[in-house]
């Protein structure tokens, strides 16, 4: 019976870790994109039954090649792991973050109008610019190295309430970040005079 029973957590926690494989990235423990996504369409169902909003971002690192080429591709991989931590440390519970591979990143922000998807944004911008990351090199443990990110922000139900369109709007306005000089959050529209002025409710936590 004992044998059994053992052979039984260890069936469970086989599965367990499949499943945490399929679904997630192993280097930054963030959503792979596929379940990043199946979030996104059950939140959108959820967002739109319950009438309310919420916000995604796309996020690409700025010049990334260049970490790889300068510091090899160990701190490369050790700067995505510490964005995915910058990342994460600025949401709020229930959010959800994922990697896309390579070096973009996405999240959506519950119960977030556009304008506090904004501050959300720039915080992670804010947090990254001023993070001193780590440089994999045997014998310097205490080097760092600085990167920066470009964010593009979509609005749901504001911009759409269609899931895909919504990451693709995000995306274009990512790459209206990159092509106004990196380094900055963008949203797929300008906030109006309204959105702008009204006093931002605090998102609860
Ligand atoms: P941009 O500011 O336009 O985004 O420039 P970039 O260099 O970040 O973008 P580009 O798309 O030209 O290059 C992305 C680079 O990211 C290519 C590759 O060197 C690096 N990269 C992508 N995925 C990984 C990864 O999983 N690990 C590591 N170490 N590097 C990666
Ligand atoms: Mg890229
Ligand atoms: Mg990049």
């Amino acid at each position: 019976i004992l044998r059994f029973d053992l052979l039984d957590e260890i069936d469970r926690e086989y599965q367990f870790q499949i499943r945490r494989l399929l679904s997630h990235d192993d280097l930054t423990g963030l959503l792979s994109s596929r379940s990043f996504f199946s979030e996104l369409r059950r939140e959108a169902a959820r967002a739109k039954a319950e009438k309310r909003p919420f916000c995604v971002l796309m996020m690409d690192i700025d010049h990334f090649k260049k970490v790889n080429d300068t510091y090899g591709h160990l701190t490369g991989s050790k700067t995505l792991e510490e964005i995915g931590l910058c990342i994460t440390e600025n949401l709020r519970s229930g959010d959800v973050a994922a990697r896309f591979g390579g070096e973009e990143f996405a999240a959506f922000l519950l119960d977030a109008e556009l304008a506090q998807a904004i501050v959300a944004a720039e915080r992670i911008r804010a947090e990254i610019e001023n993070y001193q990351f780590s440089i994999i090199r045997q014998g310097k443990p205490s080097e760092k190295h600085r990167v920066t990110i470009s964010i593009g922000v979509a609005s749901f139900p504001s911009d759409s309430s269609d899931p895909i369109e919504l990451v693709e709007m995000a995306d274009s306005a990512l790459y209206r970040a990159k092509r106004e000089g990196r380094n900055r959050v963008c949203a797929y529209r300008d906030l109006s005079a309204d959105e702008a002025n009204k006093p931002l409710p605090a998102r609860q936590d």
